[in-house]
């Protein structure tokens, strides 16, 4: 402490003892001063508490004692020494041993506390002498003098040196302290790191620590009083080397300079650094790969772009072209599921691409037709080629269409291309049609023909045969002309006969003729579509039968007729032949009594005309229709022809014929024509 005079203890208590001393010699002296004056003096006067205690009773304390305790003289005097200790134990124990001493030589010194007055803890010398050593009774001279500084301070260092060395001890590293090279002292950490023991460090040179290779070095840090961190080789007891950090400090110790070097075995960190080293090659090693890993990548990435744009625009191609694709183009999953579809599908069969892809492909395929499209597909997934075939497919408005069908399968998907060939159908149909018309033209030309001309051919040759013997009848009858006369009028019923039937075959190849000649114009007239009144064409035509009619004792009844669209001449042409087949099939037990009437839904009119006349059996219903078809042809005088032409002018208007009949009851004929549709 600064300013301090500290004292070792018996110094301490050789001071005390003088007072002591003193004050007694003061007290055996009568010259001078009385001895309560000399008391007082002392008192007052001393360096150190004195104060007299009889039987541990405080008696008189000096103004010392005062300070030290902070106790007032009055709260002081009279009192019991145990009111200054912190408890009676320490009281007990200052009181034994200060009697003990005096018993034995006279005087006591005792080292304890008191306890100040503000509570806190004083540490002091505490001596005593008796006044008369005969009798103790008489009291006791005590002195006190407060230590409190020096126990503190004696406190710290030893617990300064207790942190010290603790600290010294957990320290990593082996400390120690030398004196010119000799060890005076180290910690256990040198013991771990050299191997050897405590006490054959102590003593011992602290180069003999070092390598050989690395002594010089160290020697020439030690001489420079170098003081930052170095490395060198340690060598521990064992012989073994190893790489040692050693840092070195100048200090007093104990009154000389001495120098504390920290040893640190570096060995682990050396190894770290080495795998670190070689973690650091690696690390660069792999970095260099990385990159070069990268600059691969990043020129994969740049072709896979271009790639990507490349596909990108053939995607786009591809879907210009799928959308703009006047065929149907779809895709499927394997089991049909519409995946995607062009607009062509909308345009032409009424679905949307959202309608089909809730459907599977067969779901519109007519139903006769599924099993073959399925065996169609199957034989495409086994032989990865492409198959072509033809079905009808339903339409959204629920017509068929004919579509034919190109279909590959690849990566489980397969790729339709369809295209609808009903109209193409339609025509081959129609050729189909036209070549049997055709057919029966030639059989009509070769057979029906043929007979009239058989029947000419053979009458005139009967003419012939007949004018030869007229000839020769004038031959040999050369001037005899009424025998001439007589066998001539034999012979001409004959000729007669001949002509007759050689105009009737004319007159029946006429009317082939002029058939075939209407019927071959009736297919080239175009149809001149309008709203026709019924009413109005049925009453014409009625007008124009009059005659006929009359003749017949046939009767009409026309009932309210419906509006229709269609060709007026044409459909005059249908309704007059009907009508002049009801009369011409009459029935000859009664009178004919033909009924027309018409009805009309949405879409179209159908209009009946209906006889009571011969009929029609089952077997001839359809046959009716055909060209030149006539069920008793030696007895009718038709050519075969009016009914043909009438179902041809009917379908030529998008319309039907059909028939009704009942074998010599009457026939109904049903006419299914189109509404007239209202202008917008
Ligand atoms: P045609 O010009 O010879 O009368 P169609 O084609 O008009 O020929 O009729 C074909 C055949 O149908 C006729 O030969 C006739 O036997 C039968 N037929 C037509 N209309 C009637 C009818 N209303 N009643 C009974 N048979 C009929």
């Amino acid at each position: 402490m600064k300013g301090t005079v500290t004292f070792s203890k018996s110094g301490i208590k050789f001071i005390l003892l003088i007072i002591l001393s003193v004050y007694i010699s003061f007290l055996n002296s009568d010259d001078i001063f009385s001895s309560e004056k000399k008391l007082q003096i002392i008192t007052r006067t001393a360096p150190a508490g004195i104060g007299v205690v009889r039987d541990r009773v405080i008696v008189s304390v000096n103004d010392y004692i005062l300070n030290l305790t902070g106790y007032s003289e009055d709260e002081l005097v009279g009192k019991h020494a145990i009111m200054l200790y912190p408890d009676k134990d320490e009281s007990d124990f200052v009181g034994m041993e200060k009697y003990r001493q005096i018993r034995e030589r006279g005087s006591g010194t005792v080292e304890t506390r008191w306890l100040r007055k503000d509570g806190s803890i004083c540490h002091i010398i505490l001596s005593s002498t008796p006044i008369n050593i005969n009798d103790l009774e008489e009291g006791v001279i005590f002195t006190a003098l407060d230590i409190t500084d020096r126990v503190d301070m004696e406190r710290e260092l030893r617990e300064s040196e207790s942190r010290f060395k603790a600290l010294h001890e957990a320290s990593f590293g082996g400390i120690t302290i030398h004196d010119k090279g000799i060890i005076i002292e180290c910690n256990q950490g040198l013991s771990e790191i050299t191997g050897y023991s405590y006490e054959e460090l102590i003593g011992m040179d602290g180069l003999l620590l070092i390598s050989e290779k690395s002594r010089n070095m160290v020697l020439e840090k030690i001489l420079s009083g170098y003081e930052e961190p170095y490395e060198a080789i340690g060598i521990r007891k064992n012989g073994e080397e190893y790489p040692v950090r050693l840092h070195a400090r100048n200090i007093p110790y104990k009154g000389r300079q001495v120098r504390t070097v920290e040893f640190r075995d570096i060995s682990t960190q050396k190894k770290m650094e080495n795998r670190i080293k070689r973690s650091l090659y690696l690390a660069i090693s792999f970095l260099f790969l990385a990159i070069l890993l990268i600059m691969l990548l990043k020129s994969s990435v740049n072709k896979l772009q271009k790639t990507k744009e490349s596909l990108l625009i053939k995607t786009e191609e591809l879907d210009r072209f799928f959308s703009s694709a006047l065929d149907l183009l779809c895709i499927t999953d394997l089991n049909g599921k519409f995946i995607r579809a062009n607009k062509e599908w909308e345009n032409c069969l009424g679905y949307s691409e959202s309608d089909l892809t809730q459907h599977r492909i067969y779901d519109f395929i007519h139903p006769d037709e599924i099993n073959t499209a399925i065996e169609s597909f199957k034989s495409a997934e086994k032989s990865g080629r492409i198959v072509s075939f033809t079905n009808r497919y339903l339409c959204k408005d629920n017509a068929y269409r004919h579509i034919e069908w190109r279909s590959s399968i690849y990566d489980k998907f397969i790729y339709h291309a369809a295209r609808d060939i009903t109209e193409r159908i339609i025509s081959e149909q129609e050729v189909i049609s036209k070549n049997k018309e055709l057919e029966k033209l030639i059989y009509v030309a070769s057979h029906d023909l043929r007979s009239p001309l058989v029947n000419v051919d053979g009458y005139s040759k009967e003419l012939e045969y007949s004018l030869k013997i007229i000839t020769n009848i004038m031959e040999d009858n050369n001037n005899n002309s009424e025998k001439i006369i007589d066998l001539i009028k034999i012979e001409i019923p004959e000729i007669f006969d001949s002509l007759k039937y050689i105009r009737n075959s004319t007159q029946q190849m006429d009317l082939l003729l002029k058939g075939l000649l209407r019927y071959s114009r009736n297919g080239r007239i175009t149809l001149n579509i309008t709203a026709i009144n019924m009413n109005n064409l049925l009453k014409n035509i009625k007008n124009s039968l009059d005659f006929m009619l009359k003749e017949s004792n046939a009767l009409i009844n026309i009932s309210d007729l419906p509006e229709c669209s269609g060709d007026e001449i044409q459909l005059t042409q249908v309704f007059l032949n009907l009508i002049n087949n009801a009369v011409k099939y009459k029935c000859p037990d009664r009178d004919s009594i033909i009924n027309i009437s018409g009805t009309k839904n949405s879409s179209n009119c159908i209009y009946c005309v209906e006889d009571n006349g011969l009929g029609i059996a089952n077997e001839h219903k359809d046959k009716i229709f055909e060209l030149f078809y006539r069920l008793d042809p030696h007895r009718e005088k038709g050519e075969g022809l009016g009914l043909y032409i009438v179902k041809q002018i009917i379908e030529r208007h998008n319309g039907e014929i059909f028939l009704e009949s009942i074998l010599g009851i009457g026939s109904k004929f049903y006419i299914k024509l189109p509404i007239v549709l209202k202008k917008k």
